[in-house]
């Protein structure tokens, strides 16, 4: 299978397919993953036909989200279509609500694990964060994604300061208890939006946390989607697994990168935070265009990828700091 790189060397080995954008929670911070809302998506056999063009150039690793992937009733097809295709890892990032009824089913279908969103144990700010009351219907979707072998089930945290860092112990309590592995993601936002309101107001740069976490760890892995750390910390006689994402101004995120995105209405998306470089697939498929066509459109995509952020942008951040504490 050839692997198709970008012109900054990054091969791509993952597609992150959104199946919809519907989703029952309001989660304030959501980036949509940087699309707009749409009431139309790709067809179970659409979506396949990429994925089959995909792996054709190296893709074999998949990630579903949305949207809540779980809300489509056609999803337990649109994994068995996707499975017939890829013999690596595929994955689902759900909110959890419906996986108590269906995971068993998915499980049959070809999915491999899920991500589980929770940011935060505190009923009433799980609410503020979401806009519902459902935090005892996700704790028992993560149960039930371990009884349908959904693992390692990972469990999605947004870290929001003032308003869910606190947590941080309790949620490695829980993860140890539950067997899930934490991963602790950085509010993420564009270079036009990060002197916005809201992300001034939620963002926390991850650092000190994380030395934290280096501190009492007695393991690290690196993972080979962006080079994120996992740290495994003791907690009350047993192991926390903790995870990393730090994507903000952080260039050796962007240089490990090795994902490319599909939209819910079939555009390739080389990277979460531009939304200027989609090419559309779906035009081409439903008017029936040739394999090579569909391929020449793939390897395209890819090599319009470029890293988000660079070294200069990490060294803006730097002298930024530089500046102020020299005041
Ligand atoms: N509805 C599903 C869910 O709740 O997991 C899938 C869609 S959601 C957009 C996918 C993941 O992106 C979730 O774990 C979510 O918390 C994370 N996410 C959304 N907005 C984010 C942001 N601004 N920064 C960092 N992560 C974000």
């Amino acid at each position: 299978m050839p692997v198709v790189k970008d012109n900054f060397d990054r091969p791509v080995y993952s597609m992150r397919i959104q199946v919809n954008t519907t989703c029952n929670f309001k989660c304030f911070f959501c980036h949509m993953e940087g699309t707009g809302v749409h009431s139309e998506f790709m067809s179970p056999e659409e979506i396949e036909k990429v994925v089959e063009t995909a792996h054709r150039w190296g893709v074999n690793k998949i990630k579903l989200t949305g949207g809540e992937p779980t809300l489509r009733r056609d999803i337990v097809d649109i994994i068995r279509r996707i499975r017939k295709h890829v013999t690596g890892n595929i994955s689902m990032t759900t909110n959890g609500i419906m996986l108590s009824r269906i995971a068993m089913d998915l499980k049959e279908a070809g999915l491999d694990r899920v991500n589980i969103s929770l940011h935060s144990m505190d009923r009433d700010k799980f609410e503020f964060i979401t806009g519902v009351d459902a935090i005892d219907t996700v704790i028992e979707g993560i149960r039930a994604a371990h009884t349908a072998g959904l693992s390692p089930v990972k469990v999605n945290f947004v870290v929001l300061k003032g308003l869910n860092v606190d947590q941080i112990p309790g949620m490695m309590e829980l993860a140890a208890r539950e067997n899930f592995v934490l991963q602790l993601i950085e509010f993420e936002t564009t270079r036009e939006l990060e002197n916005s309101e809201e992300f001034r107001k939620y963002h926390m740069p991850l650092d000190d946390i994380e030395r934290g976490m280096a501190d009492r760890s007695v393991r690290i892995e690196f993972n080979d989607l962006h080079h994120r750390p996992k740290y495994l910390v003791p907690v009350d006689g047993k192991f926390a697994e903790v995870e990393f994402v730090k994507p903000m101004r952080n260039a050796e995120f962007c240089s490990n990168c090795t994902r490319i995105r599909l939209t819910s209405t079939g555009m390739l998306k080389p990277c979460l935070m531009r939304s200027d470089n989609y090419r559309n697939m779906i035009s081409p498929l439903r008017n029936g265009e040739s394999q090579d066509k569909l391929d020449s459109i793939f390897i395209s995509s890819v090599k319009d990828r470029e890293p988000y952020w660079k070294k200069e942008d990490e060294d803006e951040i730097k002298n930024q700091i530089f500046r102020i504490s020299k005041r």
